[in-house]
């Protein structure tokens, strides 16, 4: 069976430019970025999806996404987690969005 997508980009077979990394999470800009900034903390492992997600990792992932925002520099944001194919999860592999927010960026996040 192949791999999926972000598999191969954790594991180098395609590469990608990491903008921040933890011992079991890396971020890089969105391909199709909604606004701009947009970012993926991505688990090295495969998980699934965010209910996957191993508890011993909860706060690396979570200060992964803090290390990530400070680097991006952006005072405000929204994080998303598409979790399942009826929210919206296209890719099954955990992933969280970063979306950098600007008052003039015309994204409505509709929450
Ligand atoms: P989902 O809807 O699964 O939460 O979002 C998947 C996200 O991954 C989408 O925003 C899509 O643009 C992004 N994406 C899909 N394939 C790639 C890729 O090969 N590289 C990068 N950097 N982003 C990707
Ligand atoms: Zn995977």
């Amino acid at each position: 069976m192949s791999k999926c997508i972000f598999c191969k980009i954790a594991s180098g077979e395609i590469p990608s430019e990491k903008i921040f990394e933890s011992d079991n999470f890396f971020v890089i800009k969105d391909v199709n970025p909604k606004v701009k900034g947009h970012s993926l903390v991505i688990s090295k492992k495969h998980f699934e999806n965010f209910m996957e997600l191993s508890p011993e990792l909860y706060s690396e992932f979570l200060e992964t996404v803090k290390g990530a925002v400070e680097k991006l520099g952006a005072e405000a944001f929204n994080l998303v987690v598409n979790n399942g194919e009826i929210a919206g999860q296209i890719i099954p592999h955990l992933h969280l969005h970063i979306l950098p927010r600007k008052s003039d960026d015309g994204f409505d996040f509709g929450v």
